[in-house]
């Protein structure tokens, strides 16, 4: 589909009035540089590729490297052979199995591997592993505690989450699914959610019997991995359901293989129907996605984003806070403007969940109470992403500020969540390494423990008494 350009009326211009602000230094403008041209070409597996072959999403797809030897084959001659038995080694000791599309292994900066930002999501390395926080687990936002079908996760009152199938085009080191996501590992047999025909009529007979659901989340595994009969049939079935008003498509295939919103018509068109049968019965189907890093969109995104805008189809964000990937105000504020200039709304930054295996990853809860305030006025309102977190144990999402308690010595945070579990107490732990020496002695010893959730546990009781002594006197 393709529209005509109309070319705004000339209309003479005046002569600009003095300025009251210095003139902007371009390097405020960065986040309209993206990257084009060949940069694929770089690695050697890649140099004869042209542009159409590397633009077809089939050819990405079945270039898609899903095992360990042939990604060290592929930057083979790029990196050190101390790097590839470094990667080697992580990969053995992770709880993600591998896959990586060439559009990501190109954008990774493969001079400096160990420092890069994507390498870093993607690809372990034994060297930069450090033990587990005591309180981590595999599933550690409780997801099929509140699943009344294996795959659909009720936990709010008017949304749940429907997790499809258990693919994705890519699998990122600190997926939060690792419970379910992608191929076993010799550190995790997975929970299987795979595409079932009898699975999905279940959830949704579930989600039809509940008046009060009123927006899916349809995430996984990945959209990108449904046929395009799977989008439709998904959208038109829930979309006929009177209750459902709101639908999202979550799907990390813009960040990872935009190109397959540029060539894959009959997936692209297959989710415009379901967006435009939902328009036409006044419901919001949206896409949801996952960018963390600036790197991550090209001149390709935004060719991919600008068609989904012709489509009308709305694109949100949800960027995960990583430790040397995006926990800089720079690198956050480039990825926010970078995010709005290509159309796509930055909704959440979540703070790293409790996953095992990827500690190296994590970020203080301070970190994200800094970030949040660097990154809002940088730009629009509308553009400026919540920092969350996803309370462990299945509190559901909360404004990182909402803490009841927070002891940074402890790296402990305390958390309720009145609307989804009232009179619970929900607690984040910052990871040991970036806690003050006391901290990390404390945790050293097990007997400590128990002794320092319960400091956290009164510290909040303490804070929720005084607010509603408050609440009293001002009542
Ligand atoms: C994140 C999530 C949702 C959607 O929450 P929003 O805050 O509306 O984005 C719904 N159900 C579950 C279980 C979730 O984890
Ligand atoms: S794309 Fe999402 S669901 Fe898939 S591996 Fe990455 S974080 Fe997990």
């Amino acid at each position: 589909m393709s529209f005509p350009v109309v070319e705004p009326k000339q209309t003479p211009v005046a002569v600009p009035p003095p300025a009251l602000k210095p003139a902007v230094d371009e390097a405020a403008l960065t986040h309209r540089q993206l990257l084009d041209g060949p940069f694929w070409q770089r690695i050697p597996a890649y140099a004869e590729i042209d542009e159409a072959t590397f633009l077809d999403h089939r050819w990405q797809a079945k270039h898609t490297i899903t095992n360990i030897d042939k990604l060290l084959q592929a930057v083979r001659g790029l990196v050190s052979e101390d790097f590839l038995q470094d990667a080697a080694e992580g990969f053995r000791r992770a709880p993600m199995s591998v896959r990586v599309s060439p559009y990501l292994l190109s954008l990774i900066d493969w001079d400096d591997p160990y420092n890069d930002p994507l390498r870093l999501q993607f690809i372990p390395l034994g060297s930069r592993l450090l033990p587990d926080h005591p309180k981590l687990g595999l599933d550690s936002l409780a997801e099929m505690a509140d699943a009344p079908v294996p795959g659909l996760t009720h936990r709010y009152v008017d949304k749940a989450l429907f997790l499809p199938l258990d693919t994705c085009p890519v699998y990122c080191r600190f997926c939060t699914r690792s419970y379910a996501i992608g191929l076993d590992t010799p550190q995790v047999e997975k929970v299987t959610l795979h595409v079932n025909e009898e699975r999905w009529q279940r959830a949704f007979a579930y989600i039809a019997s509940r008046p009060e659901l009123e927006d899916i989340v349809i995430s996984g595994g990945d959209a990108y991995q449904l046929r395009p009969q799977q989008v439709r049939a998904i959208g038109e079935t829930l979309l006929r359901m009177d209750n459902i008003r709101r639908l999202r498509y979550a799907t990390k295939g813009p960040a990872v293989m935009p190109q397959k919103i540029l060539t894959d018509q009959a997936w692209l068109d297959a989710l415009t129907h379901v967006v435009e049968m939902g328009r036409r019965m006044h419901k919001e189907v949206v896409l949801h996605t996952h960018f963390n890093h600036p790197r991550e969109i090209t001149a390709i995104t935004k060719r991919a984003m600008d068609l989904l805008m012709e489509r009308g189809i709305t694109v949100r964000n949800q960027s995960v806070l990583q430790r040397g990937v995006n926990d800089t105000p720079e690198v956050m504020t480039l990825l926010v403007r970078r995010l709005g200039y290509i159309n796509v709304h930055p909704y959440y930054v979540y703070q790293h969940d409790l996953v095992k295996g990827v500690e190296d990853l994590r970020t203080t809860l301070q970190t994200a109470l800094d970030l949040e305030k660097q990154v809002r006025g940088a730009t629009a309102g509308f553009n400026t992403p919540t920092f969350v977190v996803d309370t462990p144990g299945g509190g559901g999402k909360r404004d990182a500020h909402s803490y009841e308690f927070y002891d940074r010595t402890t790296g402990i945070s305390v958390y309720t969540s009145p609307a989804v579990k009232p009179g619970r107490f929900f607690y984040y732990f910052d990871p040991l390494h970036l806690l003050p020496e006391e901290g990390q002695r404390r945790w050293a010893d097990p007997a400590q423990h128990e002794v320092m959730i319960e400091e956290a546990r009164q510290g909040a009781l303490a804070r929720l008494r005084h607010a509603e002594g408050r609440g009293q006197m001002e009542g």
